[in-house]
This record gives C-alpha cells, structure tokens and sequence, in this order.
C-alpha cells in the first residue's frame, strides 16, 4: 500500500503516536479467542463480521458456538442458511448471518475452502465491504491496510483532527490520515491496526473517553483545543424499542426457536401493530431471512 501524506500533516511523527499505543496495546489488550495464537483466518472473518455494531460481550458466547460447530468454512456451506440465522441468535442485523453463509459458500468454491489472503480476493466475496478485508489481510495475515473502524475513526478524529466525532460517512481525508500513520512494517502496521481500535474501544469511548488513562493524551489535538464540543449534524441515536428493528428481532425469534415452518398467528402474537408487523415482515422475506411457503406458513431459509 502507497503511504500518502494527509493534507495538513499531524504535528507529531507518525512513529510518537503509534509507539505509544503500541506500548499501551501490550500491557492492556484483551484476551478474546479471535485474537489467540491458534485462531484461524476464517474464526477472524466471523469475528469480524459478528462485531460490527455488536460489542465484544455480546459476540463471544456466539462466536464460540459458531467455531465449534463451523470450524471452517466448508462446514457452514454445508448447512442451510436458515441455520446460521438460527445461530445469529439475538446478535441483531441478521443479514449478517446470510452474508457469512454466503462468503463461506464463495470460499469454498473459489478458493477451495481456504480463506484468501489476497485483499481484492477478500474483497471480491459476497458481503465483503473495504473495512473486513482490510481487517482480515491485517488480522489474520498479517498485512498492512488501513483499518478503519467506529472505533478507529473516532480516535483519529480526536487524536489528529482535534474534533470529538467523524465525520457522518467516512471521507478519503480519514483513508489518508489512517495510511500516514500506518507503521511501514507489515507485522507492526497489523499490529497498530489493532491497537489502536482496542484504544477506541477500551479507553477513547464514544461517550466517556477516559482520557488520564490515554497513551497519547499529551499529542491529543481534541485536549489541546479545550475539548471542543461537537457541532456536525445530529448523531443518529440508539432507539430500539418500538422500531422496526426490534418488530424483526421479535418475529424472527419465533423462527429460530421453532424448529420447522411456523403458521402465521404465531407470528401475529409477538407485534400488536398489524401495519407494523407486516412491513416488518415483508422486509425480512425481502432480506431472504424468512420465506413464506405455498401453504401459508413461514420458515426460515434454506
Ligand atoms: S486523550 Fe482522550 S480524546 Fe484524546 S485520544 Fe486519548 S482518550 Fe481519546
């Protein structure tokens, strides 16, 4: 990957903001199973894929009920894709488990059964956007990719641009920030890449950074301006109740505890909303996470 320089450069070096992350990372990084020596890149890709917009604590329990019963990608395609749905369990976005089937099914026939290594191969399955093949070539293969994650970007924003939050949608100014601090080294730059999302996570949190705890607080362009408050447009908030997501949750729940199809009334009970529930449900058939059979019933995909 060319290394570009950002339109107005950090003050700092490149190497005085990272070498104290690095050092951070190694004293406080958490143990989780995607992250172990023996992890495989295909435990890495459903790691992945599982914590985007899902924290840690959430994931873990699935994720291990996942390698234990998919341990490679073969054994996924192997099964229906109503049955990764099933195994999503309450993680939410659903479409999530259909995407997984799907990259494990293109993996085996494309790249017999192993995951590639290769970022446009990454790239090229199904369901694969920028952020995951970049994080599987770094975390997995150990490459040297730009990773931009939430988290990520929010450290950056903070860190570099002296804002509180990113912008809405990420923006090739970040791409260019993210790459002239990448470490040139492919090992370390994968490491970085990790570090400094496990810095977004733990400590630069969305909400309540912990600053006195931070590596870097005294390169910190947000604390050198006085913590100015955001002034973007408005973040978009975590509603859940009463939304059309949770109607889904709830309608698709009563699939996946149901073994075989399920008539309509058992759906109708869980949503009261009639308007509602239907266009909850037209979206999940939509989404090819329920499908409606000749005889009225409903089940989760094969
Ligand atoms: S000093 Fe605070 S805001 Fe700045 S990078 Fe560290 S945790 Fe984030």
């Amino acid at each position: 990957m060319k290394t570009s320089t950002p339109a107005a450069p950090p003050r700092h070096t490149p190497a005085s903001i990272t070498g104290p992350i690095l050092a951070w990372y190694d004293r406080h990084a958490r143990d989780l199973p995607w992250r172990a020596p023996d992890a495989t890149p295909w435990g890495v890709l459903v790691s992945e894929i599982m914590l985007q917009q899902t924290p840690v604590v959430r994931v873990l329990p699935i994720w291990d009920v996942w390698m234990a019963r998919w341990p490679t990608p073969a054994a996924l395609a192997a099964e229906p894709s109503g049955e990764a749905v099933r195994a999503w369990g309450r993680l939410g976005y659903p479409r999530r488990a259909l995407r997984l089937h799907a990259a494990a099914q293109a993996i085996v026939e494309r790249h017999n059964g192993k995951v590639p290594d290769d970022h446009a191969a990454l790239l090229d399955l199904p369901g694969i956007g920028a952020y995951t093949a970049a994080a599987v070539a770094s975390f997995a293969y150990q490459q040297r990719h730009a990773v931009l994650d939430t988290n990520v970007r929010r450290v950056l924003a903070r860190l570099i641009n002296g804002v509180e939050y990113p912008p809405k949608t990420q923006t090739r100014a970040e791409t260019t920030t993210a790459e002239f601090l990448l470490p040139s080294d492919p090992p370390t730059a994968a490491r970085w890449s990790v570090a400094v999302m496990e810095l977004g996570a733990l400590v630069c949190t969305a909400r309540s950074p912990r600053c006195v705890d931070c590596p870097v607080l005294d390169k910190c362009e947000w604390q050198l301006a006085g913590r100015p408050p955001y002034d973007g447009p408005p973040r978009k908030g975590q509603t859940y109740t009463g939304t059309d997501r949770q109607c889904r949750g709830r309608l698709l729940a009563v699939l996946r505890n149901t073994e075989g199809p399920v008539e309509k009334p058992a759906l109708d009970i869980v949503w009261s909303d009639a308007p509602q529930r239907e266009r909850a449900l037209d979206g999940l058939i939509a989404d090819g996470l329920v499908d409606p059979l000749d005889d009225g019933r409903y089940a989760l995909p094969t």
